[in-house]
């Protein structure tokens, strides 16, 4: 029997966070579009790391001196990006703050750093020093200077906040899209079998060319890529993905690696992990790792795919995990 696709989609668009966020819902629910727009700017103050008087910010003032108490979904997300970097430490660590500050990549940033300074902010970002009261919900970083920076990581938290919310209010389907971090969910109503067919940027053409296209039942996509905020210094690019270990940009021949899997803050670890790890062990490292797949973009063009992604036609794959 044939089913008539009879819904309309509604894309609310808002420019927040340095990019442009997109919400699709199926149904017209201005009242939730509001809800939302009206979260992620609360967001916003609380977790950037650019702006002093944002609980991240007054952690980072109060470093060497006080615990600070956040709120309670606050302090178990902070508690989450910890233990991520415990885990992946030498590739991604949330108290990367003093190297993102000097080396400024994307704000302006042209020069590299002194050595010593780097050295320097090298000695601030261990995971030990840092002081998790369950309790009471504070977060005190024990040594003067330490910086937590969540913005390898903070909008898959969005992601899933926001999918789960909706959810919460009765939203069956829909795509949160906070510029390169895409979070679906439910049945896609406007396909017969429901399936989502999501676009992966293409790292050499504009924001939303596609490279190839992917089709699935309701993932996360999280893509972590060096072309979008770099800059140039004696025929050398420094982009803003930093070493945790060596205090320089990550160098290898990726451009661009796409995590896809259900939860948009794991994808978010995982795609600054993956780019550290390269192509081959990066896959090997997915290809473990239940119900997550990846997509790895080589500076020669080249695509490599993990074994949940299956081609289907030209420049589409299907996900058959
Ligand atoms: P984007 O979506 O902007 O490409 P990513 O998810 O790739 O961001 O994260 C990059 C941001 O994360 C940087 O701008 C910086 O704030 C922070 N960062 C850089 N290197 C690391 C790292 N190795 N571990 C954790 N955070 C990092
Ligand atoms: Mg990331």
């Amino acid at each position: 029997m044939m089913v008539a696709l009879a819904h309309k989609k509604y894309v609310s668009q808002f420019a927040m966070m340095g990019t442009v966020i997109s919400l699709t819902l199926f149904d017209n629910k201005p009242a939730l579009v509001e809800r939302v727009y009206d979260y992620l700017q609360t967001m916003t103050n609380v977790l950037s790391a650019n702006d002093e008087h944002s609980t991240l910010g007054r952690i980072n003032q109060q470093a060497g001196i006080a615990p600070v108490a956040v709120d309670a979904t606050t302090f178990a997300f902070i508690q989450r990006a910890l233990a991520a970097t415990r885990q992946y430490q030498d590739s991604f660590n949330v108290l990367i703050g003093p190297l993102v500050k000097l080396w400024k990549i994307g704000f302006g940033g042209q020069t590299v750093p002194a050595k010593s300074a780097i050295a320097t902010s090298l000695q601030r970002m261990n995971p030990d020093d840092v002081v998790l009261d369950a309790t009471r919900h504070t977060v005190f970083l024990t040594k003067r200077g330490m910086q937590l920076d969540l913005g390898a990581i903070a909008k898959g938290y969005f992601a899933d906040r926001v999918k789960a919310q909706l959810q919460a209010a009765g939203v069956t389907s829909g795509i949160i899209d906070l510029g390169g971090n895409v979070q679906t969910w439910g049945d896609n109503p406007l396909t017969p079998d429901g399936r989502w067919h999501i676009g992966i940027q293409d790292p050499d053409e504009a924001r939303g060319e596609a490279l190839l296209t992917v089709v699935t039942p309701a993932q996360s996509f999280v893509t972590s890529g060096v072309r979008e905020r770099y800059f140039q210094r004696n025929g050398r690019t420094y982009h803003h993905i930093l070493d945790p270990q060596t205090g320089y940009p990550v160098r290898n021949d990726l451009l661009q690696v796409t995590i896809m899997t259900e939860n948009s803050e794991l994808a978010e670890v995982l795609s600054t992990v993956s780019f550290f790890k390269g192509p081959q062990a990066g896959q090997t490292l997915i290809e473990q790792l239940p119900g997550v797949d990846a997509i790895f973009v080589r500076d020669n063009g080249a695509v490599e795919l993990t074994s949940g992604l299956a081609p289907q036609t030209k420049g589409v794959y299907q996900n058959v995990r």
